[in-house]
């Protein structure tokens, strides 16, 4: 449906997305209403702005008379689709689509998604950034903060959409279609909501379900279950690598990110491994994905080269924080799954002071045991899944329970020696003590720079 002018359409769930589809949906000349289970004070800054623009606004619940009398529904990626009344009208026929289908339908030019468990947000913005200095008219949403229906005016038949999406805003896309589709990595997150892992790869998977032979995607050859989606995809299939060749695609070569285009293609180096600012493997592997985007999207070797090297890690994302005394600190708040941390633990040696915690997505931590036996000193365990934590990695590794973060860095920084690394890499959400990922990395920043405090005051 391209056409809104007359039609009757519910936006349920008025987060960022779900705000920005329904204004856009009422200028369209919708007749729009929203429905959210939160209270109309919980809601009190959005409604006048809704009101004003003649939408209107259902709050502390869903009435099923408000879903049936609808042309369409719109959905927001935190809303669960086993809803009763969605379930209801979808078994009337009603569609039920979300704000990345919707704004997909009315987006001009082309667009590479990213998506995968981990990197995305990463590889997104390092992708705009490279197809922006490659002199492409590039635009930067989805996932990441900027709504795609928020792009839609902007858009001209040149540009070039980049667009994180998650699993979430996946489960409802019918006709989304990117040019180029990249699956960064499959791995075990949000099994609270997908169920399986095998229902969380399969909504991964939908990213190139409309795709067709014109299309491309672009998969990781070294993660099991994000290389076998290519036995699924209609469109022409590229790969990275870290660990070996591949016919098309990037890899690394001598110490250098290499790409090729077909099998019997030169193989072309990109930019040196030293050229990477971000530390971590995880990292020349989002570099190898988006490298391998922007040289199908046309962006020359030269300003790919420079776009990288420019590059800063994303706030949250193994951000370096400070050194205090000889010991590093940093704040991977955003590692919110057990993968994620893995990787962090990962890009450091030994000696590392990890904190671990939060609210735990029935994640098993068992899987970090290697790396703990290897390279971390002591664990600091804070939030409600502290005592899974501490009962499943008992023996492998010293543990303190701190319960608050704030106790978390004041041990680890007392207990850590020059050289050592004091990480948050929690392996959980944030929800059981921080309204986000990004409020508990900015009160572990500010509890580090209040530990510099103390220490320029104990030295003086
Ligand atoms: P997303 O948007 O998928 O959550 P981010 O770029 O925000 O991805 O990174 C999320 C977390 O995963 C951070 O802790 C980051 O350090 C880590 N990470 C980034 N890239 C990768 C990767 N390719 N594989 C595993 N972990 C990664």
């Amino acid at each position: 449906m391209v056409e809104l002018k007359g039609k009757k359409v519910l936006v349920v769930g008025l987060g960022k997305s779900g705000l920005a589809a329904a204004l856009f949906l009422r200028r369209r000349g919708a007749h729009v209403t929203v429905s959210d289970v939160r209270s109309a004070e919980a809601l009190a800054k959005d409604i006048p702005a809704l009101l004003e623009e003649g939408i209107m606004v259902e709050t502390g619940g869903h009435g099923l008379l408000t879903f049936r009398r609808q042309d369409l529904i719109v959905v927001s990626p935190g809303v669960p689709l086993d809803t009763p009344e969605l379930v209801q009208v979808k078994g009337f026929g009603l569609p039920v689509i979300g704000e990345l289908e919707l704004a997909a339908r009315f987006l001009k030019g082309k667009s590479v998604a990213i998506t995968g468990s981990n990197g995305k947000t990463t590889t997104t913005a390092l992708l705009g950034e490279i197809l922006q200095e490659a002199g492409l008219p590039t635009l930067v949403g989805g996932n990441i903060g900027v709504p795609v229906v928020a792009l839609i005016d902007e858009s001209t038949e040149l540009s070039w959409s980049v667009l994180e999406v998650s699993s979430f805003q996946l489960e409802t896309t019918q006709q989304f279609h990117p040019n180029i589709a990249i699956i960064l990595n499959i791995t075990p997150d949000h099994l609270d909501r997908h169920g399986t892992f095998e229902n969380y790869a399969r909504a991964k998977e939908r990213i190139f379900a409309a795709q067709d032979e014109q299309d491309q995607v672009v998969l990781n050859a070294d993660n099991v279950r994000a290389a076998a989606a290519a036995a699924r995809s209609k469109a022409k299939v590229y790969w990275f690598s870290l660990e070996h060749p591949v016919p098309q695609g990037t890899w690394v070569e001598n110490g250098f990110v290499v790409y090729r285009e077909a099998k019997d293609a030169a193989t072309e180096k990109v930019l040196p491994l030293s050229g990477i600012p971000l530390k971590g493997e995880h990292n020349v592997e989002n570099v190898l994905a988006a490298v391998c985007a922007a040289r199908l999207a046309g962006a020359p070797a030269e300003a790919i080269r420079r776009a990288i090297e420019q590059f800063k890690a994303v706030e949250h994302r193994l951000e370096y924080v400070a050194t205090l005394n000889g010991v590093e600190y940093y704040n991977d708040s955003k590692a919110t799954n057990v993968d994620a941390t893995a990787k962090a633990i990962a890009a450091f040696s030994s000696g590392i002071h990890l904190i671990l915690g939060g609210k735990d997505k029935n994640s098993d931590y068992t899987q970090l045991a290697d790396l703990l036996r290897t390279r971390v000193r002591a664990v600091y365990t804070i939030g409600s899944a502290a005592a899974k934590i501490e009962s499943q990695l008992r023996g492998m590794v010293q543990i303190h329970s701190c319960e608050t973060l704030e106790k978390a860095v004041n041990a680890a920084a007392a207990a850590a020696r020059p050289g050592e690394v004091v990480l948050l890499a929690p392996a959980c959400s944030s929800f059981d003590q921080f309204e986000s990922y990004e409020h508990r990395g900015r009160v572990f920043k500010e509890l580090v720079n209040e530990w510099r405090g103390w220490k320029v005051w104990q030295n003086a």
